[in-house]
């Protein structure tokens, strides 16, 4: 098939998935690449073009953009964009991104992203002005997309004060303004995995997942004696995923919740989510579910389905990633000009 544009992304998080998808699509796939990783994607070969940089950070730089720009690329925004690079440094970026770039600022700041999810009457678990409102269970959390890194349990504020101090001593945060106190919410931490296309206003529920993140979930391999023996603050950081099909009785409710996010969106950060994002949250006894975070964008997760889900089967008669979708949804856009609804 022949390339109409090329599909760029940063050499990390799902850069394979996605290149992967956008090959299949038949664009012509280009890698921003570290030059530490230049080895690992080589193996590839879907993947036609490498840009290589020092740091992530020069995607925005003349001589990057000036390349991406001959190849008339798109860029698909991760995680690693958003951890690397501040929000202005992505708003400022030249070369096309997909999807709705302004978005990403209210997924990496924690009072805008409660705003957000407010609005999206998500039930969302209170958060707490002061250390000095801890009363039960509250998770400690950095702004942006720390992975987990350096977040912490607390039941009180002593309890917490030992943590932040502990953190700070390892250079990890600054101070209180660096970390959101959130209450805990108990039960099964889900993953859901959007796309919303504003091409045909429908939203499609891609799959769930569930993260394994250390040291978090390796505590349960350790008795309760040597819990309390052992003086480690658990950390959150995402390792890998694993995939999880729900009950069908709890679909329903997932598509209302992305459709209320979505719609929510369109009101506060025009022109609203566009593409894939991720509500992440916990299921309670009852299949309640309690949203602490979303994520603008594609989610790593989205890793584990790269010949398409349990849930993508249902809707495309082909192995349909995330990726995948993304690429044809530029496709869909350009064959009926209608790029500029995508792009931002
Ligand atoms: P986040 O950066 O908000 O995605 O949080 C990273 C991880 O911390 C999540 O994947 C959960 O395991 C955990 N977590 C975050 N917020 C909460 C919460 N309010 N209740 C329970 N676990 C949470």
């Amino acid at each position: 098939m022949k390339y109409m544009t090329s599909i760029a992304t940063l050499g990390s998080h799902c850069a394979l998935q996605v290149l992967k998808g956008a090959k299949d699509e038949g664009f012509k796939t280009i890698l921003v690449c570290e030059k530490k990783r230049e080895k690992l994607y080589r193996r590839f070969s879907f993947i036609d073009e490498f840009v290589m940089v020092d740091s992530f950070r020069e995607i925005s730089e003349q001589k990057s953009t000036k390349k991406l720009e001959e190849h008339d690329a798109i860029i698909i925004p991760h995680g690693t964009l958003i951890s690397q690079m501040n929000s202005h440094e992505v708003e400022a970026i030249t070369v096309p991104v997909f999807g709705n770039k302004w978005i990403l600022k209210w997924e990496s700041d924690r009072n805008m992203k409660e705003k957000l999810m407010l609005e999206s009457k998500l039930n969302v678990p209170k958060s707490l002005s002061s250390p000095k409102d801890i009363k039960g269970l509250v998770i400690a959390k950095r702004h942006g997309a720390a992975g987990g890194k350096g977040y912490f349990l607390a039941t009180d504020e002593d309890d917490y004060k030992r943590k932040r101090d502990k953190l700070i001593q390892q250079g990890i945060i600054h101070g209180d303004s660096d970390l959101y106190l959130q209450e805990y919410a108990f039960g099964v931490s889900v993953y859901l995995q959007y796309f919303y296309s504003p091409l045909t206003n429908v939203i499609e529920f891609f799959g769930a997942d569930r993260r394994y993140e250390s040291d978090i979930d390796g505590l349960g391999r350790i008795p309760a004696p040597q819990q309390i023996n052992i003086d480690i603050i658990p950390s959150f950081n995402v390792i890998g995923n694993s995939p999880l099909v729900l009950r069908e009785s709890l679909l329903e409710e997932v598509y209302a919740m992305g459709e209320k996010f979505v719609d929510a969106s369109k009101k506060l950060v025009s022109p609203g989510m566009l593409g894939p994002f991720c509500l992440e949250g916990v299921y309670d006894e009852n299949g309640k579910f309690s949203s602490f975070e979303f994520s603008a964008r594609i989610v790593a997760g989205t890793n584990l389905y790269v010949d398409g889900s349990p849930y993508s089967a249902f809707i495309y008669d082909e192995p349909m990633s995330m990726g995948r979708r993304i690429a044809r949804e530029i496709k869909n856009a350009k064959n009926n000009n209608q790029l500029t609804k995508i792009l931002t």
